[in-house]
């Protein structure tokens, strides 16, 4: 796994010195969002010695995603040690795919040890930012009202923050128990319920068998089906957790060997591969093992290339769609009713609760907080035709402004703490010109430009262009999320630092 030594001073010492510069200027920093991004990113920054920084977080608590999704069984499609800071690595993961509960205890826990709690602003909404080129400073607007000044503004908000509710006729005047999944009503008990199940994703696919446990009846509205894989999940023995605490350095070869794994499926996602053919024969057959009535079945298998939307990873699910109280239903739903949904067929079918699970608003990023930059221009003006940046980090006439998790840089098939840990990299080089005696740092439009040709013209040899619904792209068809090769290509892009794609003010 390429190295990741975030933390380690050197790096520091590698950063670009103007020539008879004087030692670092102090610089601030804003950073916007708790979660797994903004976390890593203070620790970062505090260590390479940026210590005047504040985290704003609109909740009030840390944890991002995280905190927010705390439907029964939640957890993460990416193994615990592959889904955590390779500078903040744990021995004692209790098992090989995280839940909900260890991943938020592990985000609070690194808030203790680098002593964050200080420089977090809970319940602090940034709605908006506006640049100043005169005093080359961000001032970051609360929903309060207040206004905070900085050289530099970092946002880490993630691409599933907000959850999506769908358009359904009637959906407001339904009676029942509505929520999303999301938003989980932990007060309400399901137990003997007949319930709704609106949407089929990586959310769904972990709720619904243990909903389907408490149901009296559970309907799986389907919109399109998914293709699936195995997870090989289970919970690591007292000796596994004694190897990886005494073994020197076995815990950093588990996690590049998760690492190699995962990256070597990069292949399966390019269309045409053979690889892919050997997917889509791996997931019918796991789908075919788990799914013995054949009328069920051929509603469970897409007719779309793997990895055109997430593929799900599950050893539940699929046996709870066979219950006898368990129903698929993919007609498509008209309109819901105060007491049923109702599908095209004509079908009224009668629910206590709705479970919506139809995912987040996903291409609008930094949406809705109103961002003006050089010139005042707005970034969603810009972002008019659909999000884009310079290494998914900078935006053209955007000045010391930085993104984390930001456009194209979503992965089907590797960690996001890898791509977490690349932006880093690039963005403390960054910083680091400007500690150095730059003013500002902006990316030029021709090299912007540049690259999102190039990103996009990859895109359309993957499966997310071929033809299905994914959250990937927006509802004129451009592809917003996702990075389109392996993750080593975009390590080896953001650490090339090419300042001749810069534009560096020393004025
Ligand atoms: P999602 O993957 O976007 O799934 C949304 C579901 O709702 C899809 O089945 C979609 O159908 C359906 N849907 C959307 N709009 C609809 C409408 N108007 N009418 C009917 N159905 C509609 O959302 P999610 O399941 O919350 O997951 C979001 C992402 O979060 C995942 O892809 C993943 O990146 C992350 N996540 C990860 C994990 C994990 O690691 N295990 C767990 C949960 C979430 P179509 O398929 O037809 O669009």
């Amino acid at each position: 796994m390429p190295g990741t030594r975030l933390i380690d001073r050197r790096i520091l010492e590698r950063i670009e010195r103007r020539p008879g510069a004087d030692e670092p200027r102090e610089l601030t920093v804003g950073i916007v969002g708790a979660g797994f991004g903004g976390i890593g990113m203070a620790i970062q920054l505090l260590g390479h010695g940026v210590d005047d920084l504040t985290i704003f977080e609109k909740a009030d608590e840390v944890g991002g995603v995280w905190r927010d999704n705390t439907y029964p069984d939640a957890g993460c499609d990416v193994p615990s040690h592959l889904y955590s800071y390779s500078f903040e690595r744990r021995a004692d993961w209790t098992r090989r795919f995280p839940k909900q509960p260890e991943i938020l205890e592990y985000v609070r826990s690194c808030v203790r040890k680098y002593r964050l709690e200080d420089r977090i602003r809970l319940g602090t909404e940034i709605v908006a930012a506006e640049w100043d080129a005169d005093r080359a400073r961000w001032t970051l607007t609360t929903s309060g009202g207040a206004t905070h000044d900085f050289d530099v503004v970092v946002w880490g908000l993630g691409q599933l923050n907000r959850p999506k509710w769908p358009e359904i006729d009637g959906l407001d005047t339904f009676g029942g128990t509505i929520f999303h999944s999301a938003r989980w009503n932990h007060d309400h008990d399901l137990t003997g319920e007949r319930i709704a199940v609106i949407g089929n994703g990586a959310s769904a696919v972990q709720f619904v068998p243990p909903v389907a446990e408490k149901a009296a009846r559970l309907y799986q509205f389907q919109r399109s089906p998914n293709w699936f894989l195995p997870k090989p999940d289970a919970p690591f023995t007292t000796t596994d957790i004694r190897r990886f605490e005494r073994i020197p350095g076995l815990d950093r070869l588990y996690r590049t060997r998760l690492y190699a794994s995962f990256e070597s499926k990069w292949i399966a996602l390019k269309s045409g591969s053979k690889v892919a053919d050997v997917a889509r024969e791996l997931s019918t057959a796991h789908i075919t093992k788990h799914v013995p009535d054949p009328e069920l079945r051929a509603k469970l298998i897409p007719d779309f290339p793997v990895g055109c939307k997430r593929i799900l990873i599950s050893d539940n699910y699929l046996q709870t769609l066979c219950r006898d109280d368990v129903e698929v239903v993919d007609d498509p739903i008209v309109r819901v009713e105060p007491d049923a949904v109702v599908t095209a067929d004509g079908t009224r079918r009668e629910v206590d609760t709705i479970i919506v699970a139809t995912g987040f608003a996903t291409t609008d990023f930094l949406a809705p907080v109103e961002i003006s930059g050089a010139h005042g221009r707005k970034l969603e003006d810009v972002w008019a035709d659909g999000a884009r940046a310079y290494e998914g980090i900078a935006v053209p006439g955007f000045p010391n402004s930085f993104i984390l998790y930001g456009p194209n840089t979503n992965l089907n098939h590797n960690s996001i703490i890898f791509m977490l840990e690349a932006q880093y990299r690039w963005i403390l080089r960054a910083i680091g010109v400007l500690r150095n005696g730059a003013r500002t740092v902006d990316v030029r439009a021709g090299a912007a430009r540049r690259y999102d040709e190039r990103i996009q013209q990859g895109l359309q040899q993957t499966a997310f262009a071929a033809d299905c619904h994914s959250w990937y792209k927006t509802s004129s068809g451009r592809i917003t999320n996702n990075w389109p090769g392996p993750t080593l290509r975009y390590w080896f892009d953001t650490r090339r630092f090419r300042r001749s794609d810069l534009i560096i003010d020393h004025t």
